[in-house]
């Protein structure tokens, strides 16, 4: 099989900014037959120079989506570049996805390159705790997106509106809720016991 024809086994780390799915998928990543994805980290490692690059920032820079084709044709180049390297193999690895398929266009586009088993639905009910934790992220990092309360509500927003309807696309017995508004090793013990059962016949 060609490397852009080879088609996924795929985890999705799913819910609303801040709710701690990029702390959880980097410890799982490191989980033998695991790889963890993240959309937004592939976008943000891109050359910021470079024509999708900026692309890139002028969606992020104010809260929203990056064009559904565009994203989804980005995770894969990164996708074949990983198998190409050697670093990725679908018979060997189950993805661990973060941030994809967002959208309801994203699902129908991502049906050619995973098959979804497991949908982790990681749930914070209180918005003010999600937007406390992401400005609290922005004190740490270089996220600019997460520095300005506008951007925080906007991105919130699109969640609501485009990000929500992915989960109710998939059958129902796929998705399990996670309580993520408790410590990240109990949200982390709680991921694993899910992971365990899924992932039995591989790991
Ligand atoms: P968060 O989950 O905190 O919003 P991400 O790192 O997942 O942060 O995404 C940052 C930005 O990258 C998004 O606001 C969006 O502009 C872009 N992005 C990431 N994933 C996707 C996606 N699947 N579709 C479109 N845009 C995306």
């Amino acid at each position: 099989m060609t490397v852009g024809a080879m088609k996924f086994k795929a985890v999705l780390l799913f819910g609303e900014p801040g709710c701690g799915k990029g702390t959880q998928g980097a410890v799982l990543g490191g989980f033998p037959h695991v790889r963890h994805l993240a959309m937004g980290d592939i976008f943000r490692a891109m050359d910021k120079e470079s024509d999708i690059g900026q692309e890139f920032l002028s969606y992020s820079t104010k809260g929203l989506l990056v064009p559904d084709e565009l994203t989804v044709r980005v995770w894969r180049s990164h996708v074949d570049g990983l198998v190409s390297g050697g670093h990725l193999d679908p018979s060997h690895h189950t993805l661990l996805l973060d941030g994809i398929p967002r959208t309801i266009e994203q699902v129908g586009l991502m049906k050619a390159h995973i098959d979804v088993v497991r949908i982790l639905h990681l749930v914070i009910r209180d918005r003010d705790v999600l937007v406390g934790r992401l400005k609290g992220r922005a004190l740490k990092g270089n996220r600019p997106d997460d520095a300005d309360e506008g951007v925080i509500r906007a991105r919130l927003r699109v969640y609501d509106e485009s990000t929500a309807p992915v989960l109710s696309s998939f059958d129902a017995s796929v998705v399990v809720e996670i309580n993520a508004d408790q410590s990240p090793f109990a949200v982390l013990r709680d991921i694993a016991g899910h992971m365990a059962s899924c992932l039995s016949d591989t790991i």
